[in-house]
């Protein structure tokens, strides 16, 4: 067995903890980001490129849970977890293209394989105490959803989803407040970066946590992240086994959390290319590696709302990653914004010309596939991140037609859906959780 890897504070202020531990406390003490000490180096022939999403996941992660109390359970909350497919399949008109579906989930997006993961994690923790662990969650629209049915009905486990009240779509909005029981939707009259802060300051509030022990269930969420690196290890295999060469990646983003499983898959050593960022108005990630500096600032609403970032929150680790090296940091991704009248276009010309529909936020990413020229060898995963149904509210008027609905989503559209008003303050968000019981 290998030496146990521990996880870090991306501000060194925090000792060094097992992954486990890391997993759920969400937060690190000193206000950063856990990360692991180092990333491992893995060799990519060592993977079966016919294996399931599980087994390559199973395979991608027993480094990090080398030595911890998860370790052996490993392959059981792989399987769990991760038990539904991620198609990467040809894109109409473009020979070098390809789409990675990520939302054959329950809830139809990409959120699933994180909470799913993080989930599974939890519910093989020990845990002291009797009283149950609340876990928070900051939500632009879909992790929410994907958060509430990982844990829905887990006993010992409650969970409080706080959206932005009026900027997710309907159906989101319904999901998320369709679950009841243990999950409560709480809509926040502000913005994401608000319902973010308000969770943070509540983590990190130590008189609170000793009364209603909080954890997050947000991208800063290590087991939430990790996971995510399989997808792109299992696309980026399967495309070398059968074409040689990398995978290169175009990922629509936001709080950079799929996007920099992304870059920690290709920094353990798998067989992923370039890596686009696909960013809409929301402007901070494009001007930062066009040069300027770092200047988080507040969200603007765009039609990929789940995007809606000014401040992303693992942008921490991604310096961490490039030892605070920013001219590095640079030179390693490229991050593209692609504003709302491009992905009304790139929406209609894709079912105009193809007869397909994709979802807004997936539409930034074949916006910027636009912009690359054709080429002979290689090929772009365009990462498909919602099903374009949870965003009827966008699409429908836009195209002219209805969406079809997978059966999971319209199954919790069925039942019927309750959310709470919150102010978008730290103490009104502190003061409905001492309330809670
Ligand atoms: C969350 C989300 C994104 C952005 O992902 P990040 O990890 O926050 O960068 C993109 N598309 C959809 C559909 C999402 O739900």
């Amino acid at each position: 067995m290998s030496v146990p890897l521990r996880c870090v504070s991306t501000r060194g202020g925090a000792p060094a903890v097992p992954l486990g531990e890391a997993i759920a406390a969400g937060l690190a003490p000193d206000g950063g980001l856990y990360v692991p000490e180092r990333l491992p180096a893995l060799d990519p022939a060592a993977f079966d490129p016919r294996g399931t999403l599980a087994d390559t996941a199973a395979a991608l992660l027993a480094p990090f849970f080398a030595g911890d109390p998860l370790a052996d359970a490993l392959p059981a909350i792989c399987a769990e977890a991760l038990d539904f497919p991620v198609p990467l399949r040809p894109l109409a008109g473009r020979a070098d293209a390809r789409v990675l579906e990520l939302f054959h989930g329950p809830t139809a997006a990409f959120k699933d394989v994180g909470a799913r993961f993080l989930a599974a994690c939890l519910r093989r923790l020990p845990r002291a105490g009797a009283r149950p662990l609340t876990i928070l969650v900051a939500t632009s629209g879909d992790t929410g959803a994907a958060v509430g049915a990982a844990f829905h009905g887990q006993p010992g486990v409650r969970v409080a989803i706080l959206y932005p009240d009026g900027l997710v779509s309907p159906r989101q909005a319904h999901q998320l407040g369709s679950f009841g029981g243990n999950v409560r939707a709480l809509r926040v009259a502000g913005r994401f970066d608000d319902c973010q802060r308000m969770v943070k300051a509540a983590l990190n509030d130590a008189g609170l946590q000793r009364a209603v022990p909080l954890s997050s269930a947000n991208s800063i969420s290590l087991g939430r992240l990790l996971p995510q690196m399989s997808y792109y290890a299992h696309a980026a295999l399967q495309w070398r086994h059968g074409h040689g060469g990398t995978l290169d990646f175009i990922v629509p983003t936001g709080n950079l959390g799929n996007a920099l499983a992304c870059v920690w898959a290709r920094a353990l050593g798998l067989p992923v290319g370039e890596i686009r960022l696909a960013c809409n108005a929301n402007a901070t990630l494009p001007e930062f590696f066009a040069g300027a500096g770092y200047r988080p600032r507040e969200a603007r609403a765009t039609l990929a709302n789940a995007m809606d970032v000014g401040a992303p929150s693992n942008f921490e680790r991604l310096r961490w990653t490039y030892r605070g090296d920013d001219e590095a940091l640079r030179r390693a991704l490229r991050a593209d914004s692609v504003d709302d009248a491009t992905i009304r276009a790139t929406l209609l010309r894709h079912a105009r010309e193809r007869g397909e529909a994709f979802c807004p936020h997936t539409a930034t990413a074949l916006a910027l596939l636009d912009r690359e020229p054709p080429r002979e060898r290689g090929a772009w995963a365009v990462v498909a991140t919602a099903h374009p149904a949870k965003f009827e509210s966008v699409l429908e008027p836009l195209l002219g037609r209805s969406m079809a609905v997978p059966p999971a989503l319209a199954a919790m559209l069925e039942r019927p859906a309750r959310a709470e008003p919150l102010p978008a303050t730290d103490e009104s968000l502190k003061h409905w959780l001492e309330a809670w019981r």
